[in-house]
């Protein structure tokens, strides 16, 4: 038998068999393995809780099934958040809903319309607070009293100014009881991009990288499987409004990335293309339903085949002075994006500086590392990105899931 473990910081892979000897985890008990999603884990947190029985299921049950429900629109809301909502009268459900995308209708919209009369006197669940503006929708706490429910339950407040709290202070003015922060910490997982964004005005980033099993370093892979239907780099694609590759790392690619969830809104490709990097060339074949955005540092270039699909497909051209991080999530936030993809592969090795720029101004939030048999990949014959870092990132609340042929580590950067 073989047992390793990996010290996650942004030094061990500067002697990889050094450091596969030492798990160092802020909180050993979230290592778990999810059943459904390796983000989400088995035992959900009830933060601050007001959990209530109610008519033989307790408020907690009714908002996990609003968070399930919420996460079918997965990928496809931004930049609005994901939100589920279910009507609940006699201790059944009479209604259910979720927000699909943006400018549709919201979730309780929605399950107000599946409940029809039924629902008043009901209690409405919702894993984010209803909102009280008119936006491209009518605001959902008129639609609330208007329906008469008695009882509204709220997974978390939303953090948007224009409705923080505004919501709940509306709907029990109108006379309706509120109970607010049941699965508060699950339904804060569930949007934490949104919530980032909203907070920060940048998209949430995730950092993804996979290693050799037998400590060879960073390698150029990622395992096949991984990329199909329900494998974990297809369902991080599918949860991503955008991944960011360096132009060098699509010769790996006969296609662009692209995850095989069925109904999947593909993300939007972003291209860096350093001036030290070969000419910008993409696949032939690219769909042209696919947005992509090309970052082009000052003095790199394009092979003429590639501009040529550019330029038909009107694919825009951003040029930045150097390669950096900070313009590009400036451009994907006002595009409205949450969530972005970074995935590091020997790509990046010319724009170490970028990395470093994302790690010191705490650009990147989480990390997804995929530990594979080195055996069946390529190994890295450039020096691998993130080697020079010279200054160690934790990661805290690490989780780890055995995943189709490899193990997949996520977790967030301290
Ligand atoms: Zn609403």
């Amino acid at each position: 038998m073989f047992i390793c473990a990996a010290k996650f910081s942004g030094s061990f892979l500067r002697n990889s068999w050094e450091n596969l000897v030492l798990l160092k985890n802020d909180d050993r008990s979230s290592i778990g393995v999810a059943s459904d999603r390796f983000l989400f884990r088995t035992r959900t947190m009830r933060g601050n809780s007001t959990c209530v029985r109610s008519e033989g299921r307790d408020d907690a049950y009714y908002m996990r099934k609003c968070v399930d429900l919420a996460r079918r629109a997965v990928g496809c809301t931004s930049p609005n958040p994901m939100v589920g909502c279910v009507i609940v009268k006699g201790g059944e459900v009479v209604g259910e809903g979720f927000h699909p995308k943006a400018g549709q209708p919201h979730a309780e919209v929605f399950a107000l319309r599946d409940a029809g009369e039924q629902a008043e006197d009901a209690i409405a669940y919702v894993s984010l607070e209803p909102c009280n503006h008119y936006g491209r929708t009518p605001p959902c706490t008129e639609a609330l009293i208007k329906a008469k429910v008695k009882r509204v339950v709220v997974g978390m407040v939303d953090p948007n100014p224009i409705v923080a709290s505004k919501g709940v202070e509306k709907l029990r003015n109108a006379g309706i009881d509120v109970a607010v922060g049941v699965e508060e910490a699950l339904c804060k997982r569930l949007n934490e991009a949104y919530i980032h964004r909203m907070l920060s005005q940048r998209p949430f980033v995730t950092i993804r990288y996979t290693l050799a099993i037998n400590g060879g370093g960073i390698i150029n892979h990622i395992e096949k499987q991984e990329k199909e239907l329900g494998g974990y780099y297809s369902l991080l694609l599918q949860e991503s409004d955008g991944i960011i590759i360096s132009c060098s790392s699509l010769e790996q690619y006969s296609t662009l990335p692209t995850s095989q969830e069925p109904g999947a809104k593909q993300p939007a490709i972003i291209i860096i293309v350093p001036k030290e990097g070969p000419p910008l060339s993409i696949p032939a074949s690219v769909d042209p339903s696919r947005q992509i955005m090309i970052f082009l540092e000052s003095g790199a270039t394009i092979d003429p085949d590639t501009e040529k699909t550019l330029n038909l497909l009107g694919i825009e051209k951003v040029m930045l002075y150097e390669v950096s991080l900070t313009p590009i999530l400036e451009y994907c936030y006002v595009q409205g994006m949450c969530s972005l993809l970074l995935d590091v592969t020997s790509g990046f090795t010319s724009i170490n500086e970028m990395l470093k720029e994302a790690m010191v101004e705490g650009l990147v939030q989480k990390a997804v590392v995929e530990l594979c048999d080195s055996q069946k990949s390529q190994q890295m014959e450039m020096e691998p990105p993130l080697m020079k870092m010279e200054w160690p990132f934790h990661l805290r609340n690490l989780q780890s899931v055995a995943s189709r042929g490899c193990i997949v580590l996520e977790g967030y950067i301290a």
